[in-house]
């Protein structure tokens, strides 16, 4: 055997687990399908500006020893994640807070917001909500729902709200204070940097070959290991054999713009269903000039985002986690437990919707199963 561990997909999972491994005296290969590292955290400098190359991503977290362990590689800004939803022109604070109440309604105290909340929930008749319409409209009424919600997930998702599962909403908080920060989360920012600086200092020790497609290159000599670790899509490992699991994937329009400023903020979501994109993001906002307008960097990077269903060939994003994609999940997991010296981890490969942190936090408790303690 070449190495002791063999690490497919070099971005958070595949890079706290390589991370650990050297730090238990182990020899480690990182091989990842893309030409770079950093999985779709990748963050790449255009014009002195980090670009999200695969979409925003703001590091959030409850959990403390995430929050440290994550620090001991890059040094965070204090980045507060608060987009705007833009509905046919019309802009509102998100998450829903009292911002948000205000605009819509005019109300000006939090009882009123949650009166006018109450009697739409009402009308609406929902005891128990099944589905993400049902859970939006009982957290902030159909008003909210209609302009800030439906269409925004629609596009996302591709699905009617009526057949998703109410827990995607439920990711966002509902505030009765003017508080917009977009996560309850004790710890946030971004890695001043970069990401792609950040996962190469985590992967420091390992050996690391991009552009390495392991389901084409199985078996070879030199990727042999005695443990494999797998990030990619679980239903690819196995070749789909039960049949594709569902994903979302998305397309992203990247502009250089000559303008110190595009819209004032770094994500401004599209809520209405008829704009093709679901957001806009400016990559100056996640760390530059917030004092100077931008002006320190005369130019702008933006991006738009498009989303589609997955088919082969495209990048799995969002795993469309309702109950029958849940299911034939479970088929492949059990394919998995009997797969000997292979382990599946992250976003794809245990097919769950998971925020960095919580990546992160698996990968740790997995490294404490695998090697005794988290070092
Ligand atoms: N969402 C919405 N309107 C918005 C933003 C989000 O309806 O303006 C819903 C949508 O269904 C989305 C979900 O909330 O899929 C979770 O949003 P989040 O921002 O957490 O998604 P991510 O950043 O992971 O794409």
């Amino acid at each position: 055997m070449q190495y002791d561990y063999l690490i497919v997909g070099a971005g958070l999972y595949g890079a706290v687990f390589a991370q650990q491994a050297v730090a238990h005296g182990k020899s480690v290969l990182v091989i990842d399908k893309r030409s770079h590292i950093g999985g779709n955290a990748f963050t790449e400098n255009i014009e002195g500006i980090n670009v999200h190359k695969y979409g925003a991503h703001v590091f959030h977290t409850n959990c403390k020893e995430v929050w440290e362990y994550i620090s001991r590689f890059a040094e965070f800004n204090r980045y507060t994640n608060s987009p705007v939803a833009n509905f046919k022109g019309e802009l509102y604070s998100l998450p829903f807070n009292m911002h948000t109440f205000n605009k819509m309604w005019g109300v000006v105290t939090p009882d009123e917001a949650k009166a006018k909340i109450e009697e739409q929930r009402k009308s609406a008749n929902i005891a128990e909500p099944k589905n993400l319409e049902e859970q939006a409209v009982s957290l902030v009424g159909t008003d909210i729902y209609e302009r800030l919600i439906k269409g925004y997930t629609e596009k996302q998702w591709g699905r009617p709200c009526n057949e998703l599962p109410p827990f995607i909403i439920k990711r966002l908080p509902v505030r009765f204070t003017f508080d917009n920060n977009y996560f309850d989360a004790r710890y946030q920012g971004i890695p001043i940097g970069g990401y792609t600086e950040m996962i190469s200092k985590m992967l420091g020790g390992a050996e690391v070959r991009p552009g390495v497609d392991y389901l084409k290159s199985k078996g070879e000599p030199e990727l042999l290991a005695k443990t494999v670790v797998f990030t990619g899509s679980i239903d690819s490992y196995f070749n789909y054999c039960y049949g594709e699991l569902q994903y979302r994937s998305v397309r992203f329009e990247t502009e250089v713009l000559e303008l110190d400023n595009y819209q004032g903020n770094a994500v401004v979501n599209y809520t209405d269903r008829e704009t093709p994109y679901t957001r806009i993001i400016e990559h100056k906002w996640f760390e530059f000039g917030k004092d100077k307008n931008g002006a320190d960097i005369p130019k702008t990077v933006i991006s738009r985002e498009y989303s589609s269903e997955w088919k082969q060939g495209d990048e799995p994003y969002y795993p469309v986690n309702d109950e029958r994609n849940n299911d034939l999940y479970l088929r492949y997991k059990s394919l998995a437990e009997k797969e000997k010296n292979v382990i599946f981890g992250g976003r794809l490969g245990e097919y769950r919707y998971y925020d960095m942190d919580v990546v992160i936090s698996a990968a740790l408790e997995r490294c404490k199963i695998v090697f005794g303690d988290n070092l």
